[in-house]
């Protein structure tokens, strides 16, 4: 078992200006590959699964990996991605989740705040952590044309009421962050950053570290995010590659011939990521 936690690293972070890589995964090549990243590069890393990819992989199943890895590389964390069922959330916390993160932001701030809150009660009594929503963050992740029409920038006094309330260990912001990648290039409000990091004194989460540029990233680093959320990316790795090698190898149907190319592909997204997060 990991003997340092998730808070430890997190508090670490934020002290020496890094951030810790969640990449999320549905498939053992996506979590092989992330796996083989973190050892190799000796980074903590957080294996994310969103709720339909832990219906799709399984919550037992994550855990149990993760048990497995870290027998391998200690410094391995689960995170419940985007969670709106409330049953699942409690059923990853009791699996041993070192983090859930609940997205109330599609409910009333007043109706979210009081389900935040309940969920940290119960989470933080089986020491996972809770990362919180208040607005809703634009996008998904997929490839899109499209930047939406309106910026949308987290309320920093709501944000500080929600924070206080509700007891989070983190909050994912709005900055103009979007989920997904984009044809057209999205620039994040810095100084809105800047805000937030003054009126909250709690950990930040950067959603949507698919489409963002270098710059960016490393902007929000400085300015206090400590864990950043990478999933299209790892997708588009994945399927450009499986394709690829079907077409190259049209008489191969060995997988252990087929698979070890695509887990290189996302293993090597994963590494730039976790050396672009780091100073
Ligand atoms: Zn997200």
């Amino acid at each position: 078992m990991s003997n340092k936690s998730l808070k430890y690293f997190f508090g670490r972070a934020k002290k020496e200006k890094w951030a810790i890589g969640q990449f999320n995964f549905s498939t053992l090549e996506q979590l092989k590959a992330i796996v083989s990243a973190a050892k190799k590069l000796k980074s903590p890393v957080i294996l994310g699964t969103s709720q339909g990819e832990a219906n799709f992989f399984g919550l037992e199943e994550a855990t149990l990996l993760r048990d497995l890895y870290r027998k391998k590389f200690p410094y391995i964390y689960l995170n419940l991605d985007h969670g709106k069922d409330i049953d699942l959330i409690k059923k990853a916390i009791d699996l041993g989740y070192d983090c859930v993160h609940f997205d109330g932001s599609g409910l009333d701030f007043q109706e979210n705040l009081k389900i935040t809150k309940k969920i940290v009660k119960y989470a933080h009594k089986k020491g996972c952590l809770v990362e919180g929503e208040i607005k809703s963050i634009q996008g998904s992740s997929e490839i899109h044309k499209e930047l939406p029409k309106e910026v949308l920038l987290e309320d920093i006094e709501k944000a500080k009421e929600f924070v206080k309330k509700t007891g989070i260990d983190s909050l994912a912001v709005n900055i103009g962050n979007l989920h997904g990648v984009y044809t057209k290039s999205i620039r994040l409000k810095i100084d809105h950053l800047q805000k937030i990091k003054k009126a909250i004194p709690i950990f930040l989460v950067l959603h949507g570290g698919s489409g963002t540029s270098k710059k960016d990233i490393k902007e929000t680093i400085k300015n206090g995010v400590v864990k950043i959320n990478v999933n299209t990316e790892l997708r588009i790795a994945w399927r450009e590659t499986l394709e690829k090698i079907l077409r190259k190898h049209r008489g191969t149907v060995k997988p252990y011939n087929i698979l070890p190319k695509v887990i290189s592909a996302i293993e090597k997204v994963v590494t730039t990521k976790i050396n672009l997060f780091n100073p």
